[in-house]
C-alpha cells in the first residue's frame, strides 16, 4: 500500500526541512545546494527542479528586509560607530543568507514537485483542476 500524495503545503514544508517532497524522509541535498537526482529513501526523481535564481531572489529579499530594518533600528536608536555597523550587519548577511538558502531552495523544489512542473509527475496521476466556468 503506498501512502496517500502529499498537499501542496506537505511539499513545500518537507522542501524546506531539506527532506524529500514526495516521502519527507529521504535528503532532498547531495552537497550545500545539490539537489539528489533521487530520493534515497524512496526513489523519487528529484533532478526535474528549475529553482535556477528564484531562492537567492527570496532570501535576498528576506534578508534585506530583517538586516536593513535592524539596521535602521540600530541607527536611530544608539548612533553606533560605523566599525560596529560592518562588525555587526555583514557577519548577520552572511549567516541569514547560507542559511536560508538551503531551505527556501528545498520549497522551491517542493512546490514545483507537487505542481508537477519540469517534467515531475510524469509517473503520477494529474493534478486535479477546478471544473472551468460556463456561460449558461
Ligand atoms: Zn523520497
Amino acid at each position: 500500500m503506498t501512502a496517500p500524495e502529499p498537499t501542496i503545503q506537505q511539499a513545500i514544508f518537507r522542501g524546506a526541512r531539506c527532506k524529500c517532497p514526495a516521502c519527507g524522509e529521504g535528503q532532498l541535498f547531495r552537497k550545500y545546494l545539490k539537489v539528489a537526482d533521487h530520493c534515497p529513501a524512496c526513489g523519487e526523481e528529484l533532478f526535474h527542479h528549475r529553482a535556477d535564481d528564484m531562492p537567492a531572489y527570496i532570501v535576498i529579499s528576506i534578508v534585506a528586509h530583517i538586516v536593513v530594518g535592524l539596521l535602521f533600528w540600530a541607527e536611530f536608536t544608539y548612533a553606533p560607530p560605523v566599525w560596529l555597523h560592518w562588525l555587526l550587519w555583514i557577519p548577520l548577511t552572511i549567516i541569514l543568507t547560507l542559511g536560508l538558502l538551503p531551505p527556501v531552495k528545498g520549497s522551491i523544489v517542493g512546490l514545483q514537485w507537487a505542481l508537477r512542473m519540469h517534467g515531475f509527475g510524469t509517473s503520477r496521476p494529474p493534478l486535479a483542476t477546478a471544473a472551468a466556468p460556463t456561460n449558461s
